[in-house]
């Protein structure tokens, strides 16, 4: 056996992963496809990449010390300064001798004599491992829409979700984008602000808002290292992993005039929280949902100058959290400048593109550089194309291919000694808190299952089946977050419709574990190989 665990994927949760692995007394080894640490937030470098939910809330939370050294700069912080403190955090407990980048995973083999996966990458290496853990994340194999004629485009074309590392340089140059879910919508002000034109291609309106970022101010800074142990309390306990704290009224509780004072702080609030504290009944009563909907048409409409283009911009068949909100800076004001446009493909959709730009239904119109914030095969994408075979040589992708089925978005039914913490069913709010989660929980039963002298540890089908239903069942259920989103895999021609978050929260993730732990590990078959 080359190494106890073989972690996949050096993001927040990989990186997490190889770190507890590690001093829980485990062999480790760390293999990434990037070419440097951060996963996600390596990949998605594109200009104005940035944390909507607070830097604080998102970094690590497992060393007081990391936590005291490393100031952040802005409540939410930008792509350079994340990737530089994933590195800091690598270099800080001596991970990166363990972590080899550049390395991408192209097959995973269950041994059943062995009870040991043998895992190969695209330079022909070869590892065996007792336990795989593919932390490869669910924002990691972007998407391109099947438009007729992509190839030939003779100017550049970059997919948010795999910026290149040399910046791209907008100046003078006639610029399209295509997309405005979170990763448009963050990065349009800024290429609006450094290019002879930009062309915006939008087939669905969010609901955005602002962000609210700001510079963290010395006085916040005394006061986040004062509270740490009070945030933990928070963010560790919370349903969804915010510090925001819910509010204690419904809509209609308040007069017109109070609701609308109150929707005004929660415009001016930061990230999420216009989510998570906002009215209780917000994302229940489709007549709560409407008000804070008007509310922000409204905004819409004294931000934009041009009606025509405010309207193209309000989503008009959309709830309020149907859809993941994007957070934005400067995005509808972007509109206002001269050298910006918007095109509704509900009016005129794309035909092709041309060796020279994009022809809708309105003709063609020519650009250097083509942007696509399409999004991502969330969820599984990356899982399902790692060659992935467990018992019986069975394909991950084939066991999936109605969708996926977990528990506790940890384990599969058929695939021993593999976990895949922050994939499928992990989390429904700020990620790394229930990733982290997870992680801590695979470590746990690494331990139990060593300290027990087993070699194998696989879910019991019926355990697996009951975490699903519950996930498909709540997910029909109000709120629905994210119905009208790519959280049903509905983004990906051909993609069963299928929940791919964890719809029961934290909660129900802390109760399932604890239920483990309280039944010895009843979920599992563990066993002694041969
Ligand atoms: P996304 O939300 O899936 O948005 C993709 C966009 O591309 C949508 O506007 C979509 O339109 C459009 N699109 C897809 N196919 C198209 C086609 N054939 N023609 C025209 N338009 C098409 O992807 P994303 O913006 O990359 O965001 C994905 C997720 O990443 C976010 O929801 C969030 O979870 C995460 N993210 C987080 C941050 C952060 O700050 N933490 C930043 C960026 C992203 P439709 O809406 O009509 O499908």
């Amino acid at each position: 056996m080359d190494v106890d665990v073989l972690v996949v994927g050096a993001g927040i949760t990989g990186i997490y992963q190889l770190y507890r692995a590690r001093e829980a007394g485990f062999s480790v080894q760390l293999l990434e496809a990037g070419d440097g640490v951060g996963g996600t937030w390596f990949w998605n470098r594109y200009p104005g990449a940035r944390f909507d939910s607070e830097s604080y809330t998102y970094g690590y939370l497992f060393s007081r010390e990391l936590f005291d050294e490393w100031e952040w700069k802005e409540h939410f912080a930008e792509q350079p300064e994340i990737e530089r403190y994933l590195n800091h955090v690598v270099d800080r407990f001596d991970l990166r001798r363990q972590i080899r980048c550049g390395t991408r995973v192209t097959s995973a083999t269950y041994d059943e004599s062995a009870g040991s996966w043998t895992v190969v990458a695209d330079d022909g290496s070869e590892y065996r491992a007792r336990f795989l853990v593919a932390a490869t994340g669910i924002l990691s194999v972007p998407f391109f829409p099947d438009i007729p004629g992509r190839a030939d485009f003779g100017g550049e074309q970059h997919h948010t979700g795999r910026w290149p590392a040399t910046p791209v340089d907008f100046a003078g140059k006639r610029v399209a984008v295509i997309g405005t879910g979170s990763s448009g919508v963050q990065l349009i002000p800024i290429v609006a602000a450094e290019a002879a034109s930009l062309t915006v291609y939008q087939r669905t309106p969010h609901w955005c808002t602002p962000l609210n970022n700001a510079p963290i101010t010395p006085e916040e800074q005394a006061e986040l290292r004062a509270d740490f142990d009070g945030m933990c309390e928070v963010l560790n306990t919370s349903a969804a992993g915010f510090l925001h704290l819910p509010h204690d009224r419904a809509t209609f509780d308040d007069a017109a005039d109070e609701r609308q004072a109150f929707f005004e702080t929660m415009w001016q609030s930061k990230g999420f929280s216009k989510l998570t504290s906002n009215y209780t009944d917000l994302l229940f009563k489709p007549a709560a949902n409407a008000e804070w909907c008007a509310f922000i048409a409204e905004k819409i409409r004294g931000i934009v100058d041009d009606p025509d283009t405010a309207d193209k911009l309000i989503p008009k068949d959309q709830r309020y959290g149907e859809h993941r909100p994007p957070f934005v800076t400067g995005y509808f004001e972007a509109y206002n400048r001269p050298n910006v446009s918007l095109v509704d493909l509900r009016q005129t959709p794309i035909v092709r593109m041309t060796t020279t730009g994009i022809e809708t239904t309105d003709g063609e119109q020519p650009f250097d550089i083509v942007v696509w914030a399409t999004g991502f095969d969330f969820g599984t994408g990356a899982l399902t194309r790692m060659g992935i075979r467990g018992q019986g040589g069975i394909a991950l992708e084939e066991h999936w291919a109605e969708g996926p089925t977990t528990f506790l978005g940890i384990q599969t039914a058929g695939f021993p000694n593999f976990f895949f913490p922050g994939g499928p069913h992990a989390a429904a709010g700020n990620n790394p808190r229930y990733n982290g989660d997870q992680v801590d929980f695979v470590t746990d039963t690494l331990v139990y299952v060593r300290d027990h002298g087993y070699d194998t540890i696989e879910v019991d089908p019926a355990a697996e089946e009951r975490w699903t239903d519950m996930v498909d069942r709540w997910a029909e259920q109000p709120p629905s977050f994210g119905k009208s989103s790519y959280y049903f895999g509905t983004n990906i021609p051909g993609k069963p419709r299928r929940y791919l978050l964890n719809s029961g929260g934290r909660p129900k993730l802390f109760k399932e574990i604890a239920r483990v732990r309280d039944t010895d590990y009843k979920a599992f078959r563990l066993s002694r190989s041969e």
